[in-house]
């Protein structure tokens, strides 16, 4: 059996079948089983039972960088820790990706929903994802469009490309500081004149408000935000007039999960070991010792709460595993 208490944020004593840490492309040829899963830190997943397939863990270092004109190309390895190729990046002068600071996660894990924060997500500056077919066993580049990127998802939530490994990223970032400040806690502040200052507030502000994953367990937001119409958000707001409403590109309107579920009488909650973050109530923690359907039951009860107060659905952000693989949340 193989530990997956190291590859999980959340903090749960499960297991796989076996395990190969990935360190290679030439270490993905021997790969060859009916069932895989591909995981680098799993900071985005619960697992709801032991595993019984193959956990394919992607550890593939290296980061590269050429500078033509005024656009630095820039190429990690897939098992590369986010936030230290955020760091890395500045220490080049190389901005863009600060809003993102603090992300518990790998480079190779971050196009697959799209991560995103502060009103920067990681695909607008990605040109190309590198992937090995574990069925084909072939490799090859998916282009910027291909990755269909959009808010919080990608192909490769698709059930097939569940079976494409990310080796390496390619990203393009223009030469000089464009702030992204809109969010609350940046708030356009005129003193953030660096990025460096701007990572510096957007670890503070994570600080405050989140829990830190090598202390307390938890896979960083639990739902999505909702997204929903101008009708819906009339009758809602005659109820709570003071709702967030954030408007969305194809028109509709998205709605603070954490706001939903803090109005619901969520925040703070305990379910046997498993509980709503004190300070953020979108973020469901493991207070020790908790059990994987302990954190289930408390997801559905939040989910039925909210859904009973506002009539708005949520589905979970964080991806679910059980015995053979993923887990739609319908069937949990
Ligand atoms: P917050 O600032 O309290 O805002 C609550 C929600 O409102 C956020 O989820 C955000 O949506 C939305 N929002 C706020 N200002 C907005 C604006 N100017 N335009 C559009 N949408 C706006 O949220 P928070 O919990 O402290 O998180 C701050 C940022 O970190 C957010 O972007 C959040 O997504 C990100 N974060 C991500 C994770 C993760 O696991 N993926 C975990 C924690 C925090 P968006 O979420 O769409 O940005």
């Amino acid at each position: 059996m193989f530990d997956l208490l190291p590859y999980n944020t959340f903090g749960l004593d499960v297991k796989a079948y076996a395990g190969i840490i990935v360190r290679s492309v030439s270490d993905l040829k021997t790969v060859s089983a009916p069932e895989t899963l591909i995981l680098g830190l799993g900071s985005d997943v619960l697992f709801i039972d032991d595993y019984e397939g193959l956990a394919v863990i992607n550890a593939i270092k290296g980061l590269e960088i050429v500078k033509t004109g005024r656009t630095y190309q820039v190429t990690a390895g897939g098992g590369v820790v986010l936030d230290e190729f955020i760091q890395a990046l500045l220490s080049y002068g190389i901005t863009g990706l600060e809003n993102l600071s603090g992300i518990p996660g790998t480079v190779g894990a971050a196009p697959v929903q799209n991560i995103g924060a502060y009103g920067r997500e990681i695909g607008s500056f990605i040109t190309g994802v590198e992937v090995y077919d574990l069925d084909t066993h072939r490799a090859f580049t998916l282009s910027h469009d291909e990755c269909a990127f959009a808010y919080r998802t990608s192909v490769f939530k698709e059930q097939k490309q569940r079976r494409y490994f990310i080796t390496h990223v390619h990203f393009a970032f223009e030469e000089g500081f464009k702030p992204c400040l809109t969010y609350p806690g940046l708030d356009n502040d005129p003193s953030l004149t660096s990025a460096g200052a701007v990572r510096h507030r957007v670890l503070a502000l994570r600080e405050r408000k989140l829990p830190d994953p090598r202390f307390v367990g938890n896979a960083g937001s639990f739902f999505k935000n909702p997204v929903v119409d101008a009708d819906k958000v009339a009758t809602l707001k005659e109820t709570w007039p003071d709702l967030p409403v954030y408007p969305t590109a194809d028109g509709k309107f998205k709605l603070a999960a954490g706001y939903l579920i803090d109005k619901a009488g969520c925040r703070g909650i305990t379910h046997g070991h498993a509980g709503t973050w004190e300070h953020q109530a979108l973020v469901i923690v493991n207070r020790g010792q908790a059990r994987p359907h302990e954190i289930v039951s408390l997801a559905r009860y939040i989910a039925a709460r909210v859904e009973e107060l506002f009539k708005v659905t949520l589905i979970p952000e964080v991806r679910i595993f059980g015995r053979h693989g993923e887990v739609p949340w319908e069937r949990v």
